[in-house]
């Protein structure tokens, strides 16, 4: 299945995150297909003086929804995350990892909600989506 990933890092050394969470994606989820540039933006939902440094992901994976679920929180873990926001009440992370797209799938669990429901308010996930979807259309035409 074809899947789209936003990833977003706001405390140490946040490009080195992110690619390290691209390497374990590599190892653990499936095909990275195309990455998306750096995007930075200021914190969204919650006040902080750490800007966010985000990118999307297209990944082709062989995970149910469920298992890519997992598999992305414990990336998060091992990337050093400890607190789930719950509630929205964002603070920093090292380390975000949200599913945007499965396939044309539409999702609605306790657990899940795919199309990931605040995409579309988020320049910094539209942006970066955008980019690797141009990239992948123009592969195909
Ligand atoms: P987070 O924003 O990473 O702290 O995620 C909080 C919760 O959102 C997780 O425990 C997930 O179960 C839930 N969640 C719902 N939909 C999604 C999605 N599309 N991608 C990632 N997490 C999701």
């Amino acid at each position: 299945m074809l899947v789209f990933l936003s990833l977003g890092a706001n405390l140490g050394n946040r490009e080195q995150t992110l690619q390290q969470a691209i390497d374990l994606l590599r190892a653990e989820v499936g095909t990275v297909l195309r990455t998306s540039s750096f995007f930075y933006s200021e914190p969204w939902g919650f006040a902080s003086e750490h800007t966010f440094c985000n990118l999307c992901v297209a990944i082709e994976t062989p995970l149910s929804p469920l298992d890519l679920l997992h598999a992305t929180q414990h990336i998060e873990q091992r990337l050093g995350r400890t607190h789930k926001s719950t509630h929205r009440d964002y603070q920093d992370r090292t380390i975000d990892i949200d599913i945007l797209l499965y396939g044309n799938e539409h999702i609605q669990t306790p657990e899940l909600t795919i199309p990931h429901p605040l995409m579309n308010e988020r320049d910094f996930v539209m942006t970066p989506l955008n980019e690797i979807l141009n990239s992948l259309n123009s592969k195909l035409s």
